[in-house]
């Protein structure tokens, strides 16, 4: 098999003009870089406003393993096998960060030949917007640093400021930094840290924001920290939102690219799930969903992470809800919650497959939750054996959830083709009523505790002092009465990642509670959630390379 680049490489891909006519976009609707990237400028979206949508099918996963189970794929697999059977489809996914890229995990551009491309410009620079969103959160730090040097008029207690730099990139040495060092003409000495770009409340913003004008509006409402007399400091106070929103001129804008087989994608947005609420922007599903007649979207990590903030944020602010999901399992993930160590995965180990169903099956729960019908798809591995696959088919029956194998990684659309055929089925015959895990209106605590008992399956959660003080403070601001976006380990359904299937019985600590309120939620962390990842022992650049030529190696 060869790697996703080289098959990339050896894919023609169309003119970005054409996949433009294929979703019905107009020639000056697009906003061309280069032959095969475009921005689709808000006129289109003005021009569609008031067709009709198409059916919206989300697609999350089992509780993954660190190489990741395959949503992407089998997200562009997905699209690629509706267009086979002759359906308009359309994926809208999410925007990869250098991070991961140069990390670990890889790209988040599919793969096999479920891919979306040019992948080698998705996974590195794109069209710009990672650059954008770092430049408008950093400008804010130099407005904030710049505000205090020339005196302070807002009073604002550098020793409280929440709002940090980022960088799109794993830097572990910029986790905690000191700057304003060098004496008067260099400011007030203070400890900042750094993020990664895709953990900003900017990004977050840039996947919720309705348009232009609302960006602007929600950089206005971030709250950047307190002032001496402990109030709340927002940024519209420092008067840089509109500077901030001129960053954002282009990035607002969704990107169209292209899969393998030449259907169109929109790739925009891209906020971790762990740590933000790990969905593509709204304006990008919103679009496709007036462009396709299946629209075929992701949430980042297990469905007990993305998928509940999918519903709990993304829904509920874009007044959009799913006709069906799409659970992605793998057997090496089942086999994982089995209790069979990393090195042995790949072996075959039909009794730990029955045993790792449990987290499976916690997470249909969890989805069969919100009313939508549910699909589980078998993202099939080459080690994978048929007895394997007949036992989690077996499981699935049993239990009463439809399953399919998803063969798309190895060939394409044509590898789909039963689970498009299901997908379409369950999707055209439902309409369902959303459903949310919480009242926005509950207490922060009510809120997370229905979190945690509906969908980790725990007792309830535990707050560190620190985190009660800060529900207080939220409380007496007045800005408690929004979603919860749980920063949580993406590899347990409890907060501690070496509890693996379905753990019971379980608190969960909440330890930091800050309002992204621009955004339009509080961020709840627990456990040791990154917001800054570092590079592994062997990082995947390593074995990265461009020739004279201009060909590209390694690109997974
Ligand atoms: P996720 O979206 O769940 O994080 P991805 O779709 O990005 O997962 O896939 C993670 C990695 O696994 C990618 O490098 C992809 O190429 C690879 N992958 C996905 N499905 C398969 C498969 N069936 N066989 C082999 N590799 C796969």
């Amino acid at each position: 098999m060869l790697s996703d680049i080289e098959i990339a490489q050896q894919n023609r891909m169309e003119k970005i003009q054409v996949i433009a006519d294929k979703c019905g976009l107009q020639p000056e609707e697009i906003e061309q870089y280069g032959h095969y990237k475009a921005k689709i400028s808000f006129d289109a979206i003005r021009r569609l406003e008031n067709e009709k949508d198409g059916k919206l099918v989300l697609v999350t996963a089992i509780t993954p393993t660190p190489a990741g189970e395959g949503k992407s794929t089998t997200s562009i697999g997905l699209v690629q096998a509706l267009n086979k059977i002759g359906k308009n489809a359309i994926a809208t996914l999410r925007e990869p960060s250098l991070g991961p890229v140069f990390g670990i995990k890889g790209g988040a551009a599919g793969g096999g030949y479920a891919q979306v491309v040019p992948m080698d410009d998705i996974n590195l620079h794109f069209t710009g917007d990672m650059h954008a969103i770092t430049s408008a959160n950093n400008l804010l730090s130099a407005m904030i640093d710049n505000h205090v040097h020339q005196g302070n008029e807002l009073g604002i207690d550098i020793r409280q400021l929440s709002w940090t730099r980022v960088l799109d990139m794993n830097d572990r040495a910029l986790r905690n930094v000191t700057v304003g060092l060098g004496g008067k003409v260099c400011g007030f000495p203070r400890e900042d840290h750094f993020m990664i770009t895709v953990a900003s409340e900017i990004m977050a913003i840039l996947c919720l924001a309705k348009d232009l004008e609302d960006l602007k509006a929600r950089f206005g409402r971030i709250v950047i920290g307190c002032n001496m007399q402990g109030e709340p400091v927002y940024v519209h106070q420092l008067g840089c939102e509109g500077a901030m929103a001129l960053l954002m001129k282009d990035a607002i804008k969704p990107n169209l690219v292209q899969t393998l087989e030449h259907t169109p994608a929109i790739v925009h947005g891209g906020p971790f799930a762990n740590i933000a609420h790990g969905c593509n922007s709204i304006v990008a599903t919103k679009l496709a969903l007036k462009l396709g007649d299946f629209v075929v979207t992701e949430a980042g990590f297990g469905a007990d992470l993305g998928a509940e903030k999918f519903m709990d944020i993304k829904c509920h602010y874009a007044g959009i809800y799913p006709n069906a999901v799409v659970i992605v399992a793998t057997l090496r993930a089942l086999k994982m919650h089995g209790g069979v160590a990393k090195a042995d995965l790949n072996s075959e180990n039909v009794a730990a497959v029955t045993a790792g169903f449990v987290n499976l099956k916690k997470q249909i729960e969890n989805m069969r939750f919100f009313g939508v019908p549910v699909l589980v798809a078998i993202n099939k591995f080459a080690t994978d054996t048929d007895a394997e696959i007949g036992e989690l088919k077996r499981l699935c029956d049993e239990y009463g959830v439809p399953v399919e194998l998803n063969e798309c990684w190895e060939k394409g659309g044509d590898g789909g083709i039963d689970m498009a055929k299901k997908v379409a089925e369950l999707a055209e015959s439902s309409n369902p009523t959303p459903k949310t895990v919480y009242d926005v209106n509950d207490s922060i605590e009510e809120k997370i505790d229905k979190i945690v008992q509906t969908i980790y399956g725990g007792v309830k959660a535990d707050f560190t002092a620190n985190a009660k003080k800060q529900i207080k403070q939220l409380a007496d601001w007045g800005l408690d009465k929004l979603p919860v976006c749980m920063a949580k380990t993406q590899y347990s359904l409890s907060d501690n990642p070496a509890l693996l299937g379905a753990p019971s019985g379980f608190n969960i600590t909440v330890s930091d509670i800050r309002v992204a309120n621009g955004a339009g939620f509080i961020v709840c962390r627990t456990g040791d959630v990154m917001v800054m990842p570092g590079l592994p022992k062997k990082p995947a650049a390593l074995n990265m390379d461009i020739e004279a030529d201009g060909t590209i190696k390694g690109l997974f």
